[in-house]
């Protein structure tokens, strides 16, 4: 799902240069895509441009929006949920010069996710054995 911005937004604009994307736009202001100019989604507060925004994969482990808003008002967008391949995609068509590793950063892959071979393994614990 893109990132959105709620109407808790206080239009501070920290969030703004922190998309790798530039996927966010301040209320009123045109947004830009392959040089081709849209209305702007928001008049009055921040926006995210749904087809630039790749939810940092590809860039970070968390939305880096998110990461830095004051008010917490940068969240999934409940009503529109993408795959990681898709948002992954969406990235590489954003950035057609660059090449993404294939442990390229992404909010799927932190907390919970498998660990890549060079973490350390933590000891293993052996359950007590019952007493006889
Ligand atoms: Fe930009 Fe990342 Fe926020 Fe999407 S989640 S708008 S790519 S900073």
């Amino acid at each position: 799902m893109a990132t959105i911005i709620t109407s808790e937004c206080i239009n501070c604009g920290a969030c703004e240069p922190e998309c790798p994307n530039t996927a966010i736009y301040e209320g009123g202001v045109e947004w830009e895509l392959n040089g081709i100019m849209h209305p702007p989604i928001s008049e009055d507060i921040f926006y995210i441009v749904p087809d630039k925004c790749s939810e940092c994969v590809g860039f970070h482990d968390q939305e880096a929006c998110a990461a830095v808003c004051p008010v917490d008002c940068c969240i999934p967008d409940p009503d529109n949920p993408e795959t990681e391949a898709v948002l992954l995609a969406r990235a590489q068509a954003l950035h057609p010069d660059q090449t993404f590793p294939a442990d390229f950063p992404s909010r799927f892959r932190k907390a919970g996710a498998s660990a890549p071979e060079e973490t350390t393994a933590a000891p293993t614990l052996t359950p007590p054995k019952p007493e006889e």
